[in-house]
């Protein structure tokens, strides 16, 4: 346009008669319009750029931030599961494969699991070969990049590995129910804390302050274990059960299992053995003996029946209860409560612990 004016402005200097005037002037005019025009579009531009940019940008990042993309955490048994939802709230989508109320130890994943942890971003399991045919399926299927994290074997060293009735030394898989020991279940939470910071960094402030909420909760749970068991006569600290679960919390509590009834291989015991068991609760005086609904066992009611003890169905390893309790602590609050009040105690403890889950 600057070209135009010049040419504009020599044509009009050259002029010598009073048309040619009068046609550059209209032809200048025009020129001067267009110029005018040209002006308004690129200052509506300038607006549109200026104006609606951060209109456009702000509702841009927040739904840019509400649909970033979640890491996708898969994980196995209910209360694994609960710990590492609490850990992540707000940040993670978790999948436990381990439906509720099935034998954990004897669960085989089906086909449609191997998507679900091919798709995974951490797989984290108990361990100590709790999930053996997961944690194989896992390896054939997930991402080369996935890590498959055993909660179990990186709190415990092998020599603090506990084998017992149900859990021989001779077949080499140790006991693996950590997580009633409340001190194990905080270790695991941190391990947990730290796996998923390392995946997702940019939230790590957020993993640090749920997993403080989650550690407070966890100690209070601790301390109140600590006051049930102090509740319950000394005499009665023992505890018979059917299922070998509390392996790692009797000594924590300053309880003794004097009985697992379960077999090795999770069946039912022998004649023989549920005489010795009988003998034995007969020997150390027990109150009740201890099931739980996962495994109902036949055997057991014949060894209450006989030592004219109590049987009491309700505890429980890993599946959790109903809301609004459907966490791992209200799992251990209902379990302490069932457990004291079987063996003389205050069930009471357990009153000021609180059973909720981190809200994401
Ligand atoms: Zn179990």
């Amino acid at each position: 346009m600057f070209i135009h004016y010049i040419f504009i402005f020599i044509l009009l200097s050259r002029c010598r008669w009073r048309g040619c005037k009068t046609a550059i002037i209209r032809h200048r005019a025009e020129a001067v319009l267009k110029i005018e025009k040209i002006f308004m579009r690129k200052l509506v531009q300038f607006l549109n750029i200026f104006l609606w940019l951060p209109l456009t940008l702000v509702p841009y990042s927040s739904v840019h931030s509400s649909e970033a993309k979640k890491f996708h955490i898969v994980t196995t048994v209910a209360p694994i599961t609960n710990i590492v939802r609490n850990v992540g709230a707000g940040y993670i989508d978790v999948t436990g494969i381990v439906p509720d109320g099935t034998d954990s130890h004897t669960f085989e994943p089906v086909p449609s699991d191997a998507k679900i942890l091919g798709a995974a971003d951490i797989i984290i399991v108990n361990g100590l070969d709790l999930e053996l045919p997961t944690v194989k399926l896992a390896e054939k299927v997930k991402k080369t990049t996935t890590p498959i994290l055993q909660l179990g074997n990186r709190t415990l060293r092998k020599e603090d590995w506990r084998f017992d009735h149900s859990f021989p030394r001779a077949h080499g898989h140790p006991n693996p129910h950590l997580w009633p020991n409340i001190a194990l279940a905080m270790r695991y939470a941190e391990i947990v804390r730290d796996s998923l910071i390392a995946l997702d960094p940019q939230h790590k402030k957020g993993y640090i302050a749920n997993t403080a909420a989650y550690l407070a909760k966890l100690q209070k749970l601790d301390n109140a274990i600590f006051d049930c068991v102090k509740s319950i006569p000394q005499n009665n600290r023992k505890l018979v059960t059917y299922h070998d679960s509390f392996a790692y919390f009797a000594p924590r509590y300053g309880m003794k299992v004097i009985a697992a009834i379960q077999p090795a291989n999770f069946s039912e015991p022998g004649p023989r053995e549920v005489i010795r068991i009988i003998k034995q609760i007969n020997k150390e005086k027990v109150p009740a003996i201890f099931g739980s609904e996962v495994f109902p066992s036949k055997a057991a009611e014949q060894i209450a029946r006989e030592t004219g003890v109590k049987f009491i169905d309700q505890l429980s390893d890993d599946e959790l209860p109903q809301p609004p309790d459907n966490s791992f602590i209200g799992m251990m609050t209902n379990n302490m409560v069932v457990m004291t009040e079987a063996l003389g105690g205050n069930p009471r403890c357990m009153a000021n612990v609180d059973t909720s889950n981190a809200i994401p």
